[in-house]
Parts: C-alpha cells; sequence; structure tokens
C-alpha cells in the first residue's frame, strides 16, 4: 500500500522536517489512532481508510508486515498500548511473542547503518541498536501495528526511517539506498517458524480451528483460514502446538523449529487430527474477538511489584517528550 493517508500527503504544500501538517485525513483524524484497541475503548469515528484497511486484512492471510513513517530512526515492535498485564508497570507492554518481534526488529534496524547506532536524530530518546518497545517509547492508543498483530493475526513492526518527518524528494535515493538491504531481509523473514493445514480424519481441510504454541496464547486467539491453513513465526526451537476444535479435546503436536529455514520456506506441517470433524459445527467468527478492550479484565502478572517511583518518572517523561 503506497500510501494510507493520500489525504495528508496533498496537504503538504512544501516538505517539513517537524511540522506535522499532513499527519490527519482531510477529516482530521489520525489513522495511527483510529483501529480498535485492546487495551482501552477507542471512541473515534472510524474513518474510510481505516475501514477499508480492516477489510483488505480480512481478504488475505497476512503473516507479516511493517508500516513506514518519517520523524524517528527506530524500528518499534508491540504492544504501543498496555496494561500492568502486559508490563506496563516496568514502562514496556510485551507480547507473547516478544522473542520474535525483538528478532525482527532487529533483523531491519542492523542493517541500516544510520538506524543501528541508535541516537542519530540528536533527541533525548536513545534506542540501543536502533529498536524500541512501541509502549517504552511512548504508549498511544488505536495504532495499527497492535491491531494487525491482535485481530488480523499478522505480525506489524512500525518502521521510523528519517529523523525528518518530511523529506525532499531528492533525498529519495539516499533512503532507498540505507533501507534496501533491512527491506530485503525483513521480508524474508515471512518464512520464520511453521506453517501447514489442519485436516480431519477424512482428510478435509478445517477452517477457523485453533491453532496456537503453548506458553504463548494470543488474547484473540488464531484460527486457521478458510483454507484450513495456519502460520506461527517462530525462532528456531522446540514447541508444543495446540490445536482446538469447538467440541473436542485440544490436540497436542511437538514441533522442532530448524535453525536454518530451507528454500525459502518456513518448516511445513500438516496436522492431521484423529477424530471426524462436522465443518458446519465449527463457529465462523470468534466470539472472544470482539472489538471491545480485551485486556482490560487481565490480572497483572503475579511477579509485577509497585512501580518505583524512577520508573513511574520515565513514564510521564516518555508522555511529555512525545
Ligand atoms: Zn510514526
Amino acid at each position: 500500500m503506497p500510501s494510507m493517508n493520500p489525504d495528508g500527503f496533498e496537504a503538504v504544500v512544501k516538505p517539513d522536517c517537524f511540522y506535522s501538517n499532513g499527519r490527519e485525513n482531510s477529516n482530521y483524524y489520525d489513522l495511527n489512532r483510529n483501529f480498535p484497541d485492546a487495551f482501552e475503548l477507542n471512541n473515534v469515528s472510524r474513518q474510510p481508510e481505516t475501514a477499508a484497511v480492516m477489510e483488505w486484512l480480512k481478504t488475505e492471510t497476512f503473516v507479516l508486515s511493517a508500516n513506514l513513517h518519517g520523524g524517528a530512526l527506530v524500528a518499534s515492535y508491540p504492544f504501543d498500548n498496555g496494561v500492568p498485564a502486559t508490563g506496563t508497570l516496568y514502562s514496556r507492554s510485551i507480547t507473547p511473542d516478544d522473542d520474535v518481534f525483538q528478532y525482527l526488529a532487529h533483523t531491519y534496524a542492523s542493517r541500516n547503518p544510520t538506524m543501528k547506532k541508535g541516537d542519530q536524530c540528536k533527541t533525548k530518546m536513545n534506542f540501543p541498536n536502533g529498536i524500541t518497545n512501541g509502549y517504552s517509547w511512548y504508549p498511544l492508543k488505536g495504532g495499527m501495528q497492535d491491531y494487525n498483530y491482535i485481530w488480523a493475526q499478522c505480525f506489524e513492526i512500525t518502521l521510523e526511517l528519517s529523523c525528518c518527518k518530511y523529506p525532499h524528494e531528492e533525498k529519495l535515493p539516499f533512503f532507498w539506498n540505507k533501507n534496501k538491504a533491512s527491506l530485503i531481509e525483513y521480508i524474508k523473514q515471512v518464512h520464520l517458524g511453521v506453517k501447514g493445514q489442519v485436516f480431519d480424519q477424512n482428510g478435509n481441510p478445517l477452517p477457523n480451528v485453533i491453532v496456537e504454541v503453548q506458553n504463548r496464547k494470543h488474547i484473540c486467539p488464531y484460527r486457521t483460514n478458510k483454507f484450513g491453513e495456519y502460520y506461527l513465526l517462530l525462532l528456531p526451537g522446540s514447541y508444543i502446538i495446540n490445536v482446538t476444535v469447538p467440541g473436542h479435546d485440544p490436540y497436542l503436536t511437538n514441533v522442532v523449529i530448524p535453525e536454518k529455514s530451507q528454500n525459502f520456506s518456513a518448516l511445513k506441517k500438516d496436522i492431521l487430527l484423529p477424530f471426524r470433524v462436522q465443518l458446519d459445527s465449527i463457529p465462523v467468527s470468534n466470539p472472544s474477538c470482539s472489538k471491545i478492550p480485551l485486556y482490560s479484565d487481565l490480572p497483572s502478572q503475579s511477579e509485577a511489584t509497585k512501580p518505583s517511583l524512577f520508573l513511574f518518572l520515565v513514564t510521564v517523561f516518555h508522555i511529555f517528550v512525545k
């Protein structure tokens, strides 16, 4: 998608490094605050651009994405918003796939010679190795990357590519050269982990079946698509996959992700369930995945303690500097 905000792009008459003119669409909405939020109610009028992206995400099985921004130089990964259960007392908000997200952000940043240095925009923020957790940088509500990860089963990171918010056209070849290796390497990461189809005893592919890795449960469980396909981005290692068909016991199967992916493909593993499934018995939509805040009821982690004054001040500082 060349631009999610063509109104804003056209509204800018003169490129400007600092002034945020053009951030909003012509209805004065910031589209990166316009998505449903899993952590708090996002009571904004949904814009046509946002609704179109949400529809598009349903039509394809997107697995990996990135959204490209200007105004900083960093690869930022979910969550952007959070609750104590995701670690906000420690000024961060961590997903169950934090190892994968840190790896993805690092894959990008480490190949951009300026981004990887971490402090090139001369702001007060220093990003070690050019990556940051979104919430640690500054919390925000209604962003696209949290939406994609929670509701679209698509791992997304945010790439801030230039200190200047709206660089001049002549700088495009310069930015292309800085980011080409990173972009190509990032695209290749869609082949991380494991993928395959889920079948019942009769060989029917099963749509809308929950396929999750044990100990990294998504708040809105990831499900097979209409072809019965699943995709799980995972780093090399040994995992237990839990396949749950409503009305049946969970089916567990082990998978070992090798160190090197082969032939530019994730490990392929079809899962054959040892029972028959009545296809019309599987609910099409997931009742736990309504567009209302999902995380609000979660108890905070047992090891969570009261934040020190220092951490509190750091959070306040982050909110004010951004
Ligand atoms: Zn941004």
